[in-house]
């Protein structure tokens, strides 16, 4: 296959094109609904410009808990259309992002007096396989007290009942939203990060936009026939810059810690309810770490997106609380972070975690605003939307299938992939042992043996710079996936501003 056809051109041949060519439609936010909605629209034969002012993912896109799920909990507030749709689109992204997507079990312990007891948890998990029909992961399942315990040694024992079990999906969130851009970038679309919508005029016949290039400081502009604003959290301001009005987020901050593995193993995800405020929550597993998340707290998009003391404190007890034999302490916490849920607006004042995730779309002449929902629907709103758009500009395929229903995203494998070895525990109750090659695989995909190879050709470029990455990862992440800064690679391409905050910028 060709370079430009398999892999991303160089960066100043993408904006000579901004600069050069007039486009179908111009997206605006590189987070996984706009590089969805760059990638559907490509599919369906419209040229498209997709800018995005940071890295790729660089907001919210890459401080999710990186679950692909029908979402379990939306059954408690009646959302059947929106789990029946995230469970297909689950579907979808296991075959069509093979590898990259991936299948995790779920274990949801049950004590007595719980809120959600034995008999309500089985219905709701029956329910939930019962959405996925034709595509459902498996059945659910039930696990005895000593098969809980075996499965998350330091649960709570007392007044446990057992655990149901259900498979979902995981995936490593930035690199699904570069397989998505990387993917509409081969489908023909032009998509630049590091640059910034500055100002944006439309009329009857299409749009012209200011953009800044963040890495030169030039300025330049961009005609189009029509615009997609995807801005999530920062979508109010991003309409603004467009003159158009309107609050339409209400924007909650998520927080995420990370503890070894070795300090809280468990063979699977976890999903349970606060001990403290009976709020559902996670703990998922990386390869060396259990993931603990998240809060959900009123944010102002504006200011700087960090987890408070509060919330690590938070995340902390309920984890103690549901597996007191962790104890669990602050010296614990290898990383925290936090992101922004793109929450619309709610009509009556609502508590965060009973905010609605459902999208808004709004067309105002040639400007169309997509906010809201979450990443595993991304293809189904850029889907929507998509088609909506061809037909209104009276271009390419404007069907309600999209061609991504069947496309294979850059460095998906050819056969879903099943339950990977981290996520498990030996027999005597420890994680399994780091592998390099199944790491690679998660990250790469397809490309992995690539990626490998080219670690091969460099000096030092096998050598770990922490048991599942290898320094070459880093000229890899420079030369074909935007890297652009240090950051961008340790926080989104790889997870070590996560795992190993020691390898800092001095190391690459
Ligand atoms: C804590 C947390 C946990 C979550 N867990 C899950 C989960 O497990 N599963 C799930 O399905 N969903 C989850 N979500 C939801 C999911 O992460 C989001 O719905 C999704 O990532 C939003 O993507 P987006 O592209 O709309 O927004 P973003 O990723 O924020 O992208 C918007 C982009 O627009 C860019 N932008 C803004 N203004 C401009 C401008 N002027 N010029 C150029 N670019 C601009 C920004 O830089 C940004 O990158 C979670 C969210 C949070 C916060």
């Amino acid at each position: 296959m060709s370079r430009s056809a398999e892999f991303l051109e160089p960066r100043a041949a993408r904006v000579a094109r901004l600069r050069e060519r007039e486009f179908d439609v111009l997206v605006v936010g590189g987070g996984i609904t706009g590089a969805g909605v760059a990638l559907d629209l490509s599919l369906r034969g419209l040229s498209v410009a997709l800018v995005e002012r940071g890295d790729w993912g660089g907001a919210t896109s890459s401080a999710s808990s990186r679950l692909i799920h029908g979402g379990l909990r939306y059954l408690e507030t009646g959302e059947l259309a929106l789990v029946r749709e995230s469970c297909l689109e689950r579907a979808l992204l296991l075959r069509n992002a093979a590898g990259l997507v991936w299948p995790e079990r779920f274990l949801f312990p049950v004590h007595q007096g719980a809120r959600v007891g034995r008999l309500k948890l089985s219905a709701g998990l029956w329910l939930y396989t019962g959405l996925s029909i034709p595509r459902a992961l498996g059945r659910p399942g039930w696990l005895s007290v000593p098969q809980a315990l075996a499965a998350v040694p330091a649960l709570r024992a007392q007044g446990l009942r057992g655990a149901g079990t259900y498979l979902d999906g995981a995936t490593h969130d930035a690199r699904l939203v570069l397989a998505v851009m990387a993917s509409a970038a081969r489908a023909g679309a032009t998509c630049v990060s590091r640059c910034e919508l500055a100002n944006l005029a439309s009329g009857t016949s299409g749009v012209e936009a200011g953009l800044l290039d963040l890495i030169d400081g030039s300025s330049s502009s961009l005609r189009a026939r029509a615009c997609v604003l995807a801005g999530g959290p920062f979508t109010t301001e991003l309409r603004a810059r467009a003159g158009l009005s309107g609050e339409w987020m209400a924007s909650t901050r998520g927080t995420h810690i990370t503890v070894s593995r070795r300090r809280l193993p468990t063979d699977g995800a976890v999903i349970f309810t606060s001990g403290i405020d009976g709020r559902v929550m996670f703990l998922i597993p990386w390869p060396r770490h259990t993931v603990i998340g998240t809060t959900d707290v009123d944010a102002d998009p504006s200011a700087p997106v960090a987890p408070s003391e509060a919330e690590i404190g938070y995340l902390l007890a309920s984890a103690n609380e549901l597996a007191p034999a962790a104890n669990l302490r602050r010296a614990d916490v290898v990383s925290a972070w936090a992101g922004l849920r793109p929450l619309l607006r709610p009509q009556q004042a609502q508590a965060p975690s009973a905010r609605s995730r459902e999208e808004r779309v709004e067309r105002e002449g040639r400007l169309y605003t997509l906010a809201g929902g979450k990443l595993t629907g991304y293809r189904a709103m850029a889907e929507r939307l998509g088609a909506r758009i061809a037909r209104d500009l009276a271009r390419g395929d404007a069907s309600a299938r999209s061609p991504t229903r069947a496309h294979r995203l850059v460095g998906a494998l050819q056969n879903p992939v099943s339950r990977p070895a981290w996520s498990r525990l030996g027999p005597d109750g420890t994680p399994a042992p780091v592998d390099i090659d199944a790491a690679l695989s998660s990250r790469y995909g397809s490309r992995a043996a690539a990626v490998r190879a080219h670690c091969r050709g460099l000096e030092r470029g096998e050598e770990l710079l922490a048991p599942d990455v290898l320094r070459g990862e880093h000229q890899w992440a420079r030369d074909h996936e935007d890297a652009c800064t240090p950051e961008d690679f340790l926080r989104r391409r790889t997870s070590l501003a996560f795992t190993d905050p020691s390898v800092g910028p001095d190391a690459l």
